[in-house]
C-alpha cells in the first residue's frame, strides 16, 4: 500500500475532471471583469451562500484578510475565538497590515464562543477603548476537532452583532464540511453573516481558491482591497473552472470523509496510550492525544512515517490526522494498524 497523507485535505489533487475543465476554460482579463468562468464561480458561489455577490481570492488567508480589512478600520477591535485559524495561524495579519486589534474569547472544544463572552466583550462607549466593530466565527473550527457550527448558534450570535451594530464574518474555510455533517443547506450557516470566506482547495479538491462573499456592497469593497494586497488575477478562469467542478461534484462526497474521521477515530480510540474522543469528530479532522511513557508527538510522527502514515505534530503530545479524498476505508485500516504497531514499539 502506497502513503496515506493524512496531514491535511491540503494535499488533495485535482481531480481528471478539475483538469479537463481547466484547460478547456474560457478566460478573459478579470481585473477589467471579462473572465466569464471566474464570474460564473462567483455566481455560484454567492448562490450556494445565500449572498448577492462574491469574490475569488487566492487563498483562505486572503479571503479572511480581505474581510477583515473591509469591516474594520486602523484601531478597531474584533472579537474572535483564541483557537480560531485567523488569530492563531495568519501571522496576525490584520493587525500587522490593518491595524486591528484582536480581541480573543475563549473557544469551547465544540469551537463555539459562549455568548454571554462575547456579548462581555463589546466594547462601551468609552474613551479609553477602541472600537469594536466585528465578530468572526470559524465553522468547521480547525482547532476543535472540525466542529461544525449549527445555524441556532449562528443565528444567536448574529442577534449579539446585531444588536450591538457589529458586523458578523464567518471563516467556513471548511464549511461545506458542516453543512454535509449537519444536513443542512449552506445558506442555513450563513444567513446571519455580513461576509463568509471558503476554500475550495482543502477537501473539494481544487488546486487554488477561496471565496468572499456577501452584499454587492461588500463585495465592491473586498474587490479593491484584494487588488491592494496584489491579489488581482488575470486570466484566473484556469483556476475558477476547477472551482466550478468542485461546487458541482464534490460537496456531497463530503460525507466520506466524514465517516472515514470517525472509523479512524473509533479504531484509535482502542490503542493503549492513544486519548482521543470520538464523539467530538463530526467532519473530517481527527486530533489524537499520547498519553503516558514520554514519547513525544514528534517521536510516534516521525515512527509512524516508516510505516506509510504521515500525520502532523500539532503540539508536545498532540497529533493531527485529516480525512480527505480519495482516502478509502482500507487506508483507515493501514492507519489503523500502523498506530497500533508504532505505539507498541514506543511504549
Ligand atoms: C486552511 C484554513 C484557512 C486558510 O486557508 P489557506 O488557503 O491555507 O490560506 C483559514 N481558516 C481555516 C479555518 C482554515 O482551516
Amino acid at each position: 500500500m502506497g502513503q496515506v497523507d493524512l496531514r491535511s485535505d491540503t494535499v488533495t489533487q485535482p481531480t481528471p475532471g478539475m483538469r479537463r475543465a481547466m484547460a478547456e476554460a474560457r478566460v478573459g482579463d478579470d481585473v477589467f471583469g471579462e473572465d466569464p468562468t471566474v464570474i460564473e464561480l462567483e455566481e455560484m458561489a454567492a448562490g450556494r451562500t445565500g449572498k448577492e455577490a462574491s469574490l475569488l481570492v487566492a487563498s483562505g488567508t486572503m479571503a479572511n484578510l480581505v474581510c477583515q480589512l473591509s469591516h474594520c478600520q486602523r484601531g478597531d477591535e474584533m472579537i474572535l475565538g483564541d483557537q480560531s485559524h485567523m488569530f492563531y495561524y495568519e501571522q496576525g495579519g490584520s493587525s500587522a497590515l490593518g491595524g486591528i486589534h484582536p480581541h480573543t474569547v475563549p473557544n469551547q472544544p465544540d469551537g463555539r464562543l459562549s455568548e454571554e463572552a462575547v456579548e462581555n466583550a463589546v466594547r462601551a462607549d468609552d474613551v479609553h477603548f477602541p472600537v469594536t466593530r466585528l465578530i468572526a466565527l470559524e465553522n468547521t473550527h480547525n482547532r476543535c476537532s472540525g466542529s461544525p457550527l449549527s445555524p441556532e448558534y449562528t443565528h444567536a450570535v448574529g442577534e449579539i452583532a446585531r444588536r450591538n451594530g457589529l458586523a458578523l464574518h464567518i471563516d467556513g474555510a471548511r464549511i461545506f464540511n458542516a453543512a454535509i455533517s449537519l444536513g443542512v443547506p449552506v445558506r442555513d450557516l450563513t444567513a446571519d453573516a455580513d461576509s463568509v470566506s471558503f476554500c475550495l482547495s482543502k477537501g473539494l479538491c481544487a488546486p487554488v481558491g477561496s471565496l468572499v462573499c456577501g452584499s454587492r456592497e461588500f463585495v465592491n469593497r473586498a474587490r479593491r482591497i484584494r487588488k491592494v494586497l496584489g491579489g488581482g488575477m488575470r486570466q484566473a478562469g484556469v483556476l475558477a473552472a476547477a472551482g466550478i467542478v468542485a461546487l458541482d461534484e464534490m460537496v456531497d462526497r463530503l460525507a466520506e470523509d466524514h465517516d472515514n474521521a470517525r472509523y479512524l477515530a473509533d479504531g484509535l480510540a482502542g490503542i493503549s496510550g492513544l486519548q482521543i474522543d470520538p464523539e467530538l469528530i463530526r467532519t473530517n479532522i481527527v486530533f489524537i492525544g499520547i498519553t503516558g511513557g514520554n514519547r513525544s508527538a514528534g517521536t510516534i510522527v516521525r515512527a509512524l512515517e516508516k510505516e506509510g502514515v504521515r500525520t502532523l505534530a500539532v503540539g508536545p503530545y498532540k497529533i493531527r490526522a485529516v480525512t480527505h479524498y480519495p482516502i478509502q476505508k482500507e487506508n483507515i485500516d493501514h492507519t489503523i494498524d500502523a498506530f497500533a504497531r508504532v505505539m507498541k514499539t514506543h511504549a
